[in-house]
């Protein structure tokens, strides 16, 4: 019911980021004041009173202190216990102005290699080299049919937060400080705070997947956090009681411990949300998750930050970034002393000079390539060039004009006839954004 209604209101999804659960539960929190603190940081910074999953106490967990209350924290055991989940905004297009508001989120509990694997690996993919990146990361509904019977899904309710313009964070349900999480930006449509439904949906029981086919307790698959007045309009509520008490958190205590990986999920995690924020050409993002990787010790990260060193090599961005990726103790500890506790290998010579002849931005680099193929083919100072690019130019041309997309294997071509096209015309690539001003500067 609930995909028929998002389908009805051509609501998308939007893959926005991707958490790991190593203690078997996930939890979701609102930023929020913590006073321990002293500021509104204190979402991810656990306190001494309090435990983010109590014994015997299902979901919830409050606390004085740091105010965690159910209004502001519940945690839920994850699908098949850990491992790496995928988070997605759900937006719905606003058709007078077509702008997308972000209605609610969806998380999928299905085993890592199942899901979130695929679609994170499918839509990096199809971001490479594509002129809009942002489109790969968007799916329709459609995408969780493809997985199992989920229309028979069956839904219970957790809780309800109220929210203001403020993130929620989906996260491992203990937060450390090198849990990937990912972020979900609450946009409500009045000035008022909105109310979002947090709904767990799970397979009818005794039809379970996963290691334990015969538990009794739901095992959630989908948690939907949802604008409690579209829920209502589109006449959507919860289809079983609540589980509560002792039964269910020991069932699935022990589901979530004995699925467990026995290696961190962690690196991969931080990976993942790093390829997926450099294929959105969201740079900073990428550069900062592998920041995080890098702290925490993964050498993967550390080497491919050589990519990064403009970033790394200045302070005021790693203490920002550190400070994004919520790494506060780094970043206070980096401020006094102004060294990174890791070496990162100089990125080697070729790629140096591979990236400094490629800083055009690679659709701009299409579009000065297709105007110079549609305006200057007469042209005779170009005749000779033009003629012997026939691929890359015609490709960059029909790029430009949204006829086609990129392959990795096109912006080879692309790339080779821009270095031609430079070389040609005898000047370094310094970054340009149409074809007039580099004839300006290639005549100056
Ligand atoms: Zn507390």
């Amino acid at each position: 019911m609930l995909l028929k209604a998002l389908k009805r209101d051509k609501a998308n999804l939007f893959l926005s980021g991707i958490f790991n659960v190593e203690t078997g539960g996930m939890s979701v929190r609102t930023e929020r004041f913590n006073k321990s603190t002293d500021d509104f940081t204190g979402a991810f910074r656990e306190c001494k009173k309090c435990s983010s999953m109590d014994e015997n106490v299902v979901f919830f967990s409050t606390c004085s202190k740091c105010l965690k209350s159910k209004e502001n924290y519940f945690w839920l055991h994850a699908g098949d216990g850990d491992g790496v989940y995928a988070v997605f905004d759900i937006l719905k297009t606003n058709k007078k102005h077509e702008e997308a508001t972000c209605i609610g989120f969806m998380t999928v509990l299905f085993p890592t290699d199942e899901f979130a694997k695929p679609i994170v690996e499918h839509a990096v993919g199809n971001a490479l080299g594509s002129p809009s990146p942002l489109k790969a990361f968007g799916f329709t509904v459609d995408l969780l049919e493809e997985f199992n019977d989920v229309a028979a899904f069956k839904s219970f309710e957790i809780t309800r937060f109220k929210l203001e313009e403020e993130s929620v964070f989906i996260s491992d349900a203990e937060a450390q400080i090198d849990t990937s999480y990912a972020v979900v930006r609450v946009a409500p449509s009045s000035p008022d705070p909105v109310e979002w439904t947090m709904l767990a949906f799970s397979e009818p029981v005794g039809e379970q997947l996963g290691l334990y086919p015969n538990d009794v307790n739901p095992r959630p698959r989908i948690l939907i956090g949802m604008d409690s007045a579209w829920l209502a309009q589109n006449g959507i509520e919860a289809s079983m009681k609540t589980p509560e008490g002792k039964e269910a958190f020991e069932d699935w205590a022990v589901s979530g411990v004995t699925s467990c990986h026995i290696s961190p999920m962690s690196d991969v995690a931080i990976w993942f949300n790093y390829k997926i924020n450099e294929a959105m050409e969201k740079l900073n993002y990428a550069a900062s998750w592998l920041l995080q990787g890098a702290i925490h010790g993964d050498s993967d990260c550390i080497n491919e930050l050589s990519k990064y060193s403009d970033k790394i090599s200045d302070p005021d961005w790693v203490t920002t970034w550190a400070g994004q990726r919520l790494q506060h103790n780094f970043a206070d500890t980096f401020k006094r002393k102004k060294k990174l506790p890791f070496v990162v290998p100089e990125a080697s010579t070729f790629d140096q000079a591979h990236e400094g002849e490629q800083v055009t931005e690679l659709m701009d680099v299409c579009d000065i390539l297709s105007s110079l193929y549609s305006e200057y083919r007469e042209d005779e100072r170009f005749e000779e060039f033009i003629s012997f690019n026939d691929i890359g130019l015609p490709l960059a041309y029909m790029v430009s004009s949204e006829l086609c997309e990129l392959t990795e294997e096109g912006v080879r071509y692309i790339k080779e006839t821009w270095k031609l096209f430079l070389e040609e015309l005898g000047v370094p690539d310094d970054g340009y954004e149409d074809l007039e001003s580099l004839l300006e500067t290639a005549e100056s």
